[in-house]
Formats: structure tokens, sequence, C-alpha cells
């Protein structure tokens, strides 16, 4: 049985004020539901912040990106090391990353390697262009994705024999588009490229205990359609994380 999944990306919203305020009207509800593994991923300015919120609770924190290098000159950026002393999740390869700041395959595979190194569990996520789905590329494109994604991860599992990372199935045409995959659509990418794709890169026990969640304009309402389906573990969500109301029944939904 793999736990239901739920993370929120805040994208860049929220000053440290802001987050707190959110954070403390939160906590409740989703610690109510202790059945989903439940991770908050604000931005960096508000870790610190909300790691205090969290602390003592069943709620995880994570960040939005970092970089590959422990340290250097890299003017801006947030090392591993970093976060590792704040976090345990990090998302790697989201497609505003990828889009917006030149994110390659390979760069989040350096990145997704030096997570794991340091103990991050990272969320990597994948997904095709509207361009790409129209053009009948999807499998083609996810599975690339994956396979480089993840190219050289020894292992699936942590040393204690939890799964040490996690994938979010986010096609970029549903991201903060109201426009939502179907479920079924959703599965049909899941199950038909995903796993098969994790199938090559691990054994088959491994495969199948990686949590593959879906991501793109899930909300309260839609959630629990695409939770029914056993082949989605859960979500990664962004727009509704922001509101306390649709998360909340978000999470709940994927207690199922
Ligand atoms: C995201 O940013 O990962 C995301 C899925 O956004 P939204 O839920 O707003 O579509």
């Amino acid at each position: 049985m793999r736990k239901p999944f739920v993370a929120g990306n805040w994208k860049m919203f929220k000053t440290v004020g802001e987050a707190r305020q959110l954070v403390s009207e939160m906590v409740p509800g989703l610690q109510a539901v202790a059945e989903v593994e439940k991770v908050l991923c604000p931005p960096f300015t508000a870790l610190l912040a909300v790691a205090a919120l969290l602390e003592g609770t069943d709620i995880g924190l994570g960040a939005q990106n970092m970089h590959w290098e422990l340290s250097g000159a890299y003017t801006g950026e947030i090392s591993s090391a970093m976060l590792a002393e704040l976090c345990q999740y990090v998302i790697l390869g989201h497609s505003e990353r990828r889009m917006y700041f030149g994110e390659t395959d390979e760069t989040v595979n350096r990145k997704v390697q030096v997570a794991l190194k340091q103990g991050l569990t990272p969320i990597v996520c994948v997904g095709e262009t509207l361009q790409e789905n129209e053009a009948g590329q999807t499998a083609e494109v996810v599975s690339r994705q994956v396979r480089k994604g993840l190219a050289g991860v020894a292992s699936a599992f942590d040393s204690s024999g939890n799964s040490s990372f996690v994938i979010a199935y986010e096609p970029v045409w549903a991201i903060g588009t109201g426009r939502a995959a179907t479920a079924s659509g959703a599965v049909d990418v899941i199950a038909g490229v995903i796993r098969p794709a994790l199938s090559v890169l691990f054994d088959r026990p491994a495969a199948q205990a990686i949590r593959i969640l879906y991501g793109g304009s899930v909300n309260g309402s839609n959630a629990a359609e695409f939770f029914a389906e056993s082949e989605i573990d859960g979500a990664l969500v962004g727009g509704a994380c922001l509101k306390l109301a649709d998360f909340t029944q978000i999470v709940r939904a994927a207690a199922r």
C-alpha cells in the first residue's frame, strides 16, 4: 500500500507574516488526517518560520527548488545542505522552473542526486506542454523526463526502507489554468508511461512502491475524482493550497 501524499506548492506567494497566519490556521485540520503524508512548500524566506509552527506535528516541510552544488559562488542560490537544516522535501523540475529558468532534465538529475545524498525527499515534476500533448508526444516526453531525471539513482528506497522520492505528473497545460486533466487521462500517463519507465530504472517492487501524484488545477471539488483512482497516490497542489478550506478538503479526500 502506498501512503497517500499531498503537497502544497506555494510558489512566490506569502510574506513571513502571511505564511505564519495561514499555517496556524491549517495545522489543526491537516493534523486530523493522519493517513495522509502532508507537505507544505512555502517560499525560502518563510521556511524557518513555518518549520517552527510545524514542529511536533506530522506535517512535513519542503522547498520549491535548490542548487546542485553544496556551496560555492552561485549568487542567489540555495543549497541542499542549507535546506536539510530546515526541511525534509524539495520540489525539483517544476515546469515553471523548466519554462522560465532554463531547468533541463540534466540539471534536474543533478539536483535529484544531491537532494537524495542530503537526505531530502525530492518531489520530481514531469509533464508535457500543450503543444507536445497536441502533437501526440506525451508518452515520449514524460518517459524521457522520468528516465533522465532519475538516471543514476541507485535505489528507490532510503536506508529505513521508505521510498526516497515522489513523482508528480503535472501536464503543463493544466497548471494554474483551471483546466485539470481528467482522472482517466492522468491514469493513462501514470500507469501507462511513468510506472513502466520506473520499472526500467528500478526493480518491480521498487517501481510499485514509488508514489506518483497528479498536479494541475486540483481543488477541493475535483480532488476526490483523482484519488478514486488507485494509480493516483495524491496531488501536488498550487493555487488551491493557499486556500484553507480547499487544501483541507483535498487532504481529507486523499485519505480515501
Ligand atoms: C503546481 O504549481 O504544481 C500546480 C499544480 O499548480 P495549480 O494547482 O495551481 O494548477
